[in-house]
C-alpha cells in the first residue's frame, strides 16, 4: 500500500472526521484565545526549544531502545531539525487539517521505525518540564509542578499501555480462534488477486500437495499448472462462470498433482469480491476429498461389477457398448463384435450339484473365457449363465469367429469340482456391431444368433445374418397375426383317413383331424404355430374349437351313413391340465351328438410325463365317459413301458419314423410295438404309410389299422368323401375306391 493510501486508511480507522476533531478540542477546553496566546510567545520559547532538543536526545540516548535508533550522527542532526520545526509549528499553528495530517504522518513513520509510545510520552513530559523551567524558572513551586508532571505522565503511559494491550489481546484471541478453526477445518485457503495475478495460499493448501508454500510461485500458475490436464478445462469453465455472474459460488471438484506426481481429489470453493479499489479478488478454500472420492469409486465399481465373478455387469456393458458404437462412427474405425455366450444345460448342474457348485462353475467359466481375450476386449456377466463379450478393433468378423471357437475349445476341457468332473459346453451368438445400431439392437442381434446356435444343437457358435433377422421377424409377425386367427375364422381342419387294412380293400374306420391356419393366402402347418399357441395359452380356445368342429363334422358323416366312423383329435398338454376339461368335452359331445365312443383323443408321451397324478385323474375321467385314448408318436419319446400299464390307454400309434425306416432295426421296432399292443390288448395304428411294401409289411405283421399318404393326405372335409365309395358297405364303412375312379388317385399322393 502506498504511504498516502495508508494515511487515508488510518484516518478512516480512527474515525477522525471534522466532528471528532471538534470534540477533541472541546474536551481539551481549547478556546479561541489559545492560538494567539501561543503565537505571541513563540519567539520567547525558541531558545528554550534549542536547548531542550539537545537535552532530549541526550536523555533518550541513555536507554537501549532509543539509543539503537539514534546511532547515526547525521540522522540525529536531521531529526533534531525536524523536531525544532515541529515545536515552531506547535506554538504558531495553524491547527488545521494540514497540521493533523502532519502529526499522523509522523506518528506512522515513528511506529514503523519502532518508536514506542512510552518514549513519546517521556519526550513530551521532558518538553513540558523544560518549558515550564524556562517560563517560570523563579517560581518557588516549579519543582513541585515538575514532580506532578512526572506522576501524571507515568499514569498516562500506563493507561495507553492498558488500552493497547487489551486491544492486542482481543486481536490475538480472534486470530488464534481463526487459526484453530482453520486447523480444525483442515482446509487450505487461497486468495487470488486477479488484476495483479497474485495468489496467496495458506500453509495447509500447499501441505495437501506435499509442497512448501515458499516453493510455490506467486501467480495463479502455481495453482493451474498442478491441475490434472483432463480437469483443467472444467475448472476454468467453473471459474469463468462464477466471474461472469452465472454462479453464486465457485464449487468445483478436480484433481491436483502432488509433489510425488500422484493426484489428489480436491474441492475448491470460493467467491469473487471487489476490493475498495474496485479490483477483483477471489478467495476461498480447498478441501481434500480423496477419501470420499475413493468411496464413490468403490460404489461405482460395485454397481458395475458382478460380485461372484468380479466381471463387469450389464450396467457396465451398456456404457461400454455406447462408447464402442460412438468410436465405430469415427472415420477409419476398425470393426467390433458382440458375442453372446450361454452355457448349455447349466440348470442341470445347479439342480444336481447345488448352487454352490453352480457358482464355482460360473467363476471358472468366466476365467476360461477371459483367457481367450486380448487386452482391450471386455467380458461381461450378463446374468445367470449368460456372458457377453465385446471385441473391438477387429480386422474382420473372421477374427470374432476365431475367438468364439477358442472359447468353445477352452470350455471343453474337463472341470474338476471336488469329487466331480464335469464337461461344460456353451452356445455362442456372434454379431458384428454397426455404428448405426443402438445398444439394444446390438444385443438383440447377438441373442438371435445365440438362439440359432442353440437350435442347431448347442455347443457351437452361429453368426448373425440378415436371413436370421428376417426369419425372426416373420415369426414375430406370425405370432401377432395368430392372436386374431380364431376371430377371423382363419383356422381349418383337414382330415386324414385311418384305414382298416387286414381285410382286402382298405376301409375307412376313422379320420384324424389336423389343424391348418389359412394366413395371407398360405396354408400354414401346425408345427409352425402350435408352439406359440401353447406358449400364449391361446391353444385352449383353439383346442376347444378343433374339438367342436371335428365332432360336428364326423357326426355329420355318421348321419350321412358312416355310422361307425371314428374321430381322432390331437390334444395339447395344456388342454388336459384344465380343471374343467372333462366338463367342457362333455358339453361338446352333447352339442354335436357324437357318441363318446366315436371320439379318440391323441396325446403324446411327454404329456404323460408332466404332472402324472393330475393327468392320470383326467384320463380316468375321460375313460369313464367312454372316450378312447391314443398314445401318439409312440417310440419317439421316453417310451417308458410303465405308462402303458399305468394309464387307461386304448390305442398305440407307431410313429412314422419307424414305418418309414427301411432298415432292419426300424422294422424290428415296428414289429415289437405291434406285438406289444396286441399282447396288452391295445389297438395299433401305423402312421405315415406311403409305399406298397410298407403296407405289405403291416399286413404281414397283422397290424389292423394304418394311415398315411398311401391312402390319402390330410384333406378338407369336402374333398375327402370323393376318395371313398359313396355307399357304406355291409359293415357300415366306406371302402377305398379303386385308383382310376378317384379324381385324386393314391399314386398321385405318393411323394
Ligand atoms: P401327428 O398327430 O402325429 O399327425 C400326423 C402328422 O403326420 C400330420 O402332420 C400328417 O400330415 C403327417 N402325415 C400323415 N401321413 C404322412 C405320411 O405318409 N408321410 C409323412 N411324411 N407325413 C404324414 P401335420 O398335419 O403337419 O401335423 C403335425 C402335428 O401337429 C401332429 O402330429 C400333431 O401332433 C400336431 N397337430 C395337428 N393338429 C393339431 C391340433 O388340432 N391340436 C394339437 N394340439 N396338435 C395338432
Ligand atoms: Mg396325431
Ligand atoms: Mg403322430
Amino acid at each position: 500500500m502506498k504511504p498516502e493510501e495508508s494515511l487515508q486508511e488510518l484516518i478512516g480507522r480512527i474515525g477522525l472526521d471534522a466532528a471528532e476533531l471538534r470534540e477533541r478540542l472541546r474536551l481539551l477546553d481549547w478556546r479561541h484565545d489559545d492560538p494567539p496566546r501561543l503565537q505571541q510567545a513563540a519567539d520567547e520559547a525558541s531558545d528554550a526549544h534549542q536547548a531542550f532538543v539537545d537535552r532530549l536526545y541526550e536523555h533518550l540516548g541513555h536507554f537501549p531502545g532509543p539509543a539503537a535508533l539514534l546511532s547515526d550522527p547525521a540522522g540525529v542532526t536531521r531529526l533534531k531539525h525536524s523536531q525544532l520545526d515541529y515545536y515552531q509549528r506547535l506554538w504558531r499553528g495553524p491547527y488545521d487539517r494540514d497540521y493533523v495530517l502532519g502529526r499522523l504522518r509522523i506518528g506512522l513513520i515513528h511506529q514503523l521505525a519502532g518508536v514506542e509510545p512510552k518514549w513519546y510520552l517521556a519526550g513530551y513530559r521532558l518538553y513540558l518540564d523544560a518549558l515550564h523551567g524556562a517560563l517560570f524558572a523563579e517560581h518557588p513551586r516549579a519543582a513541585l509542578f515538575a514532580s506532578l508532571l512526572k506522576a501524571v505522565f507515568f499514569d498516562m503511559t500506563l493507561a495507553i499501555d492498558t488500552y493497547g494491550a487489551a486491544q492486542r489481546r482481543a486481536l490475538e484471541d480472534s486470530e488464534a480462534r481463526f487459526a484453530r478453526a482453520l486447523r480444525g477445518a483442515n482446509d487450505g485457503l487461497w486468495d487470488w488477486h486477479l488484476e495483479h495475478d497474485r495468489l496467496y495460499v495458506s500453509e495447509r493448501w500447499a501441505d495437501m500437495l506435499e509442497l512448501s508454500r515458499d516453493a510455490l510461485g506467486e501467480g495463479c500458475a502455481a495453482w493451474f499448472s498442478r491441475v490434472h490436464p483432463d480437469d483443467l478445462p472444467g475448472l476454468r469453465q467453473a471459474i469463468d462462470a462464477h466471474l461472469g455472474g452465472r454462479t453464486a459460488l465457485l464449487h468445483h471438484e478436480y484433481r491436483m498433482r502432488r509433489r510425488r506426481g500422484d493426484y489428489l481429489w480436491v474441492l475448491a470453493r470460493g467467491v469473487v469480491e471487489l476490493d475498495p479499489q474496485g479490483q477483483r479478488r477471489m478467495a476461498g478454500s480447498q478441501t481434500d476429498i480423496s477419501a470420499r472420492k475413493a468411496v464413490e469409486q468403490q460404489l461405482k465399481h460395485a454397481a458395475r461389477h458382478d460380485p461372484l465373478t468380479g466381471l463387469a455387469n450389464r450396467l457396465r456393458l451398456d456404457e461400454l457398448l455406447q462408447q464402442t458404437l460412438q468410436q465405430l462412427a469415427k472415420p477409419g474405425a476398425r470393426q467390433a463384435a458382440l458375442l453372446f455366450v450361454d452355457l448349455d444345460r447349466f440348470k442341470l448342474i445347479n439342480d444336481s450339484l447345488g448352487h454352490q457348485s453352480g457358482d464355482q462353475v460360473l467363476v471358472e467359466v468366466g476365467r476360461r473365457l477371459q483367457q481367450c481375450l486380448r487386452p482391450g476386449d471386455h467380458l461381461i456377466r450378463f446374468g445367470g449363465d449368460e456372458f457377453v463379450v465385446l471385441l473391438t478393433d477387429l480386422a474382420s468378423m473372421g477374427d470374432a469367429e476365431q475367438v468364439a471357437q477358442r472359447m468353445l475349445d477352452g470350455l471343453h476341457h474337463p472341470l474338476h469340482l471336488g469329487e466331480n468332473t464335469l464337461v461344460v459346453s456353451a452356445s455362442i451368438g456372434v454379431a458384428g456391431l454397426r455404428a448405426s445400431a443402438d445398444t439394444a439392437e446390438a444385443l438383440q442381434a447377438a441373442d438371435l444368433a445365440l438362439y440359432r446356435a442353440k437350435q442347431a444343437g448347442k455347443a457351437q457358435f452361429a453368426r448373425y445374418s440378415q436371413e436370421l433377422q428376417a426369419a425372426a421377424r416373420r415369426q414375430l409377425e406370425l405370432e401377432s397375426a395368430l392372436g386374431q386367427a380364431l376371430e377371423r375364422d382363419e383356422f381349418v381342419l383337414h382330415y386324414q383317413p385311418i384305414c382298416q387294412v387286414d381285410a382286402g380293400v382298405p376301409r375307412l374306420v376313422g379320420v384324424e383331424a389336423l389343424l391348418r391356419w389359412r394366413h395371407d393366402g398360405e396354408l400354414i402347418a401346425p408345427q409352425e404355430f402350435i408352439p406359440s399357441l401353447e406358449e400364449s395359452g391361446e391353444i385352449l380356445r383353439v383346442g376347444d374349437w378343433v374339438l367342436r368342429e371335428a365332432c360336428r363334422q364326423v357326426r355329420a358323416w355318421q348321419l350321412a351313413g358312416q355310422t361307425r366312423l371314428r374321430c381322432a383329435v390331437n390334444l395339447s398338454s395344456r388342454q388336459l391340465q384344465q380343471d374343467d376339461f372333462v366338463a367342457r368335452l362333455t358339453d361338446i359331445l352333447m352339442d354335436s351328438g357324437l357318441p363318446p365312443a366315436s371320439l379318440v383323443l391323441e396325446i403324446t408321451e411327454s404329456q404323460l410325463m408332466r404332472d402324472c397324478t393330475a393327468t392320470l385323474i383326467a384320463l380316468r375321467e375321460l375313460g369313464s365317459l367312454g372316450v378312447r385314448l391314443a398314445l401318439d408318436d409312440f417310440g419317439t419319446g421316453y417310451s417308458s413301458l410303465g405308462y402303458l400299464k399305468r394309464f387307461p390307454l386304448h390305442i398305440l400309434k407307431v410313429d412314422k419314423s419307424f414305418i418309414d425306416g427301411a432298415d432292419t432295426e426300424s422294422r424290428a421296432i415296428s414289429r415289437a410295438i405291434i406285438g406289444l399292443g396286441r399282447s396288452l390288448g391295445l389297438e395299433v395304428v401305423a402312421e405315415g404309410v406311403e409305399r406298397d411294401e410298407q403296407l405289405d409289411f403291416l399286413q404281414h405283421e397283422d397290424c389292423r389299422l394304418a394311415q398315411g399318404y398311401w391312402f390319402s393326405r390330410p384333406q378338407p372335409a369336402a374333398e375327402l368323401q370323393r376318395l371313398f365309395g359313396g355307399d357304406a358297405g355291409e359293415d357300415g364303412l366306406w371302402r377305398l375306391l379303386p385308383a382310376d375312379t378317384t379324381t385324386h388317385s393314391r399314386r398321385e399322393n405318393h411323394r
